[in-house]
Parts: structure tokens; sequence; C-alpha cells
């Protein structure tokens, strides 16, 4: 396994197989402009299976999504940046946070979604899929998983 990412501070760190980055996709929703304190988060959909905290022990944060899901979101214990979650409503995979991905200025963004909230200043790339609000969830797992289903 060699892709690889982390907290800011280092004491957990975690590693993807196999050892090509993912795709992530792009979410412009008011909730995580909120939690990330940017303008939009970034996140790749991984199996479960290839999926490792190699390093430290992840802290839990738990909470119930407005649909009734339950979100498990992982951070670092003492920088608290937020790494992964795991979504009841979503069995077998790992959403990482790829802005926590030591190779982040790689990342491809394949998919935009909550775009109705986009800051209005961010001008999206032509031929990237994008929805008002939340993707299809057909179409949403095949831009964001495509093969590796
Ligand atoms: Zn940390
Ligand atoms: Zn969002």
């Amino acid at each position: 396994m060699s892709i690889a990412g982390g907290c800011r501070c280092g004491a957990v760190r975690y590693e993807l197989a196999p050892d090509r980055l993912p795709p992530v996709y792009c979410c412009h929703c008011r909730d995580c402009q909120t939690w990330t304190g940017s303008a939009f988060s970034q996140q790749a959909v991984v199996r479960e299976n290839d999926f490792a905290v190699t390093t430290g022990e992840p802290v839990l944060f738990e909470l119930t999504n407005r649909s009734g899901s339950i979100s498990r979101q992982f951070v670092c214990g003492n920088c608290h940046a937020r790494l992964y979650n795991t979504n009841s409503a979503r069995a077998g995979v790992v959403i990482v946070r790829a802005g926590t991905l030591d190779a982040s200025d790689a990342l491809e963004a394949v998919l935009h979604i909550w775009t109705k909230r986009k800051q209005p200043w961010l001008v999206l790339p032509e031929g990237v899929p994008s929805f008002d609000e939340g993707a299809p969830a057909e179409a949403f797992l095949n831009l964001v998983m495509g093969e590796r289903r």
C-alpha cells in the first residue's frame, strides 16, 4: 500500500489500497462549508477492506443525519483534523476527507454536488458532472467508485 494520508499533527496516519489515488467528489452544501470552514469538501469513497489506520487511534464522533442515517466521524484526538467517516446508509465503504491525503495536490474531482450552495466566485470546470443537490445514488457510485465497485 503506497497511498497514505494523515492529520495535520501526524498523530494519526492511514493507508489505502490499491496504490492509485481514488477520484474525489466535491460537496458544496452548507454543512460541508461549516464543517470544513472552507468553500466545499473533497471526499473519496474507498472500500472498507482497502483502508487501514497505520499510526495512532482516531477519536470517534457520532451523529445522526437529517435522513436518519448514523454518521461515524473519525478525527485526530490531538489536532482534531477530521480524517474519514462511515455511514450506516452506505455499508462497506469509508469516506475519506481527501485533503488529508499526502498527494492531495494530485486529486481529480469527478463530481460536484449541492452546487446550488456553491460559493459564487467559484467557477467549476466544464465537462465535470454536477448536481444542484445530491447526485442520484447510481450516478454517484458510478462516478466515484467506477470499476472499483
Ligand atoms: Zn493530529
Ligand atoms: Zn456536503
